[in-house]
This record gives structure tokens, C-alpha cells and sequence, in this order.
């Protein structure tokens, strides 16, 4: 379970970016962070992963404090499982290579440089592998993979360093919508397997209702809804994003979604044009 408590952060500049963040998330719930630009939505996850230094509050994994020594980065680092935007693997090496860089935290330096891996860790990402639906994968090049592929790598490479939580930074923002739809539903099957609590920053409103089991909004710094996905009606969204940006990204996600309905009916034709010739 995540607890984050009073969490504040000013930044040098006077930036006030969080104002008193507090919420838990329970072991296998997944929850959608939104917000508008410059909310405090990275700063938030950044605080909770240390990449960021709170100016005040605190922050609990399964009832211990993280960050409260110092020379406890490593350790934190270790137990929190990171997701990104641009999946950031290392192009040059093989999918397995990449799902084995989960364990550098663990593994000692030189056996890591020689890229000799304890039996049990290779065994492992094997299986996660598999469940990630890429084991026909492992050996080729991360950058022979598509999009959805490069994802699936990233979320087996956070989970073999068995995290006891999941930061997610909009991993959907690279991918065509149906992808999108598959990851999060990854996603949200794993969390639910592992009992895994998840934070993800994500943008896509829609996405988001349709898989998390709860959505947190942010506005300046504070939390301005907390509660299920189904009720974050139209005065919610304006709570969140104001009435202006809220009505113009209603119409950018009609416009996507009548595009995709566009390109799923070229599909249906192209599909019955192969029918007809066969
Ligand atoms: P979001 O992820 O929701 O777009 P951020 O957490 O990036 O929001 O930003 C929240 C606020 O903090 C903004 O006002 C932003 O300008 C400010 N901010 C973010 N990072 C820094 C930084 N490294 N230094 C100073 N101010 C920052």
C-alpha cells in the first residue's frame, strides 16, 4: 500500500508545485493521475520516487517511510517499479537483456558487466516474458520492436525487480489507440495478479475511465477529485481542467475518436474487398 501524506513542494524558483497531496492506494488498485499542464502530476510521482526532494510531507510504502535516511535512493529505487512514456530500453541489447536490467539494483556490478545473471533471475523474466506475450521475443534487438512490443518489455523489465508499487508515466502517449487499449489493459491484469498498487500519469481522460479503479485529479498543486472513474461527470472535469481547457479537449477526443472510426470502417472495407477476391 502507498500512503502519501501533506505532501508539499516548492521548487527554488517559488514554484509551488504540490499543496498538501494526501491519498493511499491499496495493494492491486490502479489510479489515474490527471490534471492540466503543470498541475504537479510529475512533481508528484518524481516525490514519490526521490527523484524530487519534498519540501514537506511524507510518503509510505507498505508502512515504511521512504526516503527518511540518507543513502536510501538505491533502496527506494529498488522497490518501486518504473514505466515510461518512451519506454526507455537500451536499443542495442535483446529483449531479455533489457527485462534483466530490472535486477541491476541487486545484482553486483561485475557479474552485471559480464551480464551474468543469477539462474533465477533469467528464469523469472523468461516467465515474465511470457506473460507479457513476447517469449518468441527474448532474444531479438529492442529496436527490431514495435511500439506496443517496446511497452511489453518495459513493464516485464519493472517487474523483475519485484516492485511493491508501480509508477507509470503516460505509457500510452507514444502508441495508436488499440495499443493503447491493450497496454492499460496489461496493465491493470498484472496489478490485479501481483496485488501491485499503481500510479499512472495519464493524460487521455477516456482511457483512463475505461481501465483504472480510480481516478485522482489535480488542479495547482491540490487534489481536487478523488473517487471511481464513473463519477467524474462534467462539473468534476471542470473542477479539474476549468470549463475553457475542459470543452476544448472534449472536442480533440471526439475528433480522435471519429478518426479511429474512420480508420476501423477502411479496415471493414479493405476487409471485404479481400473477401470478394478470395
Ligand atoms: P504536470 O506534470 O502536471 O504538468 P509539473 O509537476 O511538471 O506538472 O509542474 C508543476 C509546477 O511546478 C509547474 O508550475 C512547473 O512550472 C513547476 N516545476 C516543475 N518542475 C520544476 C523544476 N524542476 N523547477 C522549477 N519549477 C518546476
Amino acid at each position: 500500500m502507498l500512503r502519501v501524506e501533506a505532501l508539499d513542494k516548492r521548487y527554488k524558483t517559488g514554484d509551488h508545485a504540490l499543496k498538501g497531496v494526501s491519498f493511499t492506494v491499496d495493494a492491486g488498485q490502479v489510479v489515474g493521475l490527471i490534471g492540466p499542464s503543470g498541475a504537479g502530476k510529475s512533481t508528484l510521482i518524481r516525490c514519490v520516487n526521490r527523484l524530487v526532494e519534498p519540501t514537506g510531507g511524507k510518503v509510505y510504502l507498505n508502512d515504511t517511510e521512504i526516503g527518511a535516511g540518507a543513502g536510501d535512493l538505491r533502496r527506494v529505487r529498488r522497490r518501486i517499479g518504473m514505466i515510461f512514456q518512451e519506454y526507455a530500453l537500451v536499443e542495442r541489447l535483446t529483449v531479455m537483456e533489457n527485462v534483466l536490467s530490472g535486477r541491476l539494483g541487486y545484482v553486483p556490478f561485475w557479474r552485471s558487466f559480464l551480464r551474468r545473471f543469477p539462474q533465477a533471475d533469467v528464469d523469472q523474466a523468461f516467465a515474465l516474458l511470457d506473460r507479457v506475450g513476447l517469449s518468441e521475443h527474448a532474444d531479438k534487438r529492442a529496436d527490431a520492436l514495435s511500439g506496443g512490443q517496446r511497452q511489453r518489455v518495459g513493464i516485464a523489465r519493472a517487474l523483475e525487480q519485484n516492485p511493491e508499487l508501480l509508477l507509470i508515466d503516460e505509457p500510452t502517449a507514444s502508441l495508436d489507440p488499440k495499443t493503447s487499449r491493450q497496454i492499460m489493459r496489461l496493465i491493470v491484469e498484472i496489478c490485479r495478479e501481483r496485488d501491485l498498487p499503481a500510479v499512472i500519469n495519464i493524460h487521455d481522460v477516456a482511457l483512463a475511465q475505461l481501465f483504472v479503479d480510480r481516478i485522482i485529479g489535480l488542479r495547482a498543486g491540490v487534489v481536487v477529485f478523488d473517487a471511481p472513474p464513473d463519477r467524474l461527470d462534467h462539473a468534476a472535469l471542470t473542477s479539474i481542467y476549468g470549463e475553457e481547457d475542459w470543452a476544448a479537449m472534449h472536442r480533440a477526443a471526439e475528433d480522435d475518436a471519429a478518426e479511429e472510426d474512420e480508420a476501423e470502417q477502411a479496415l471493414q472495407a479493405r476487409r471485404e474487398r479481400l473477401a470478394g477476391l478470395a
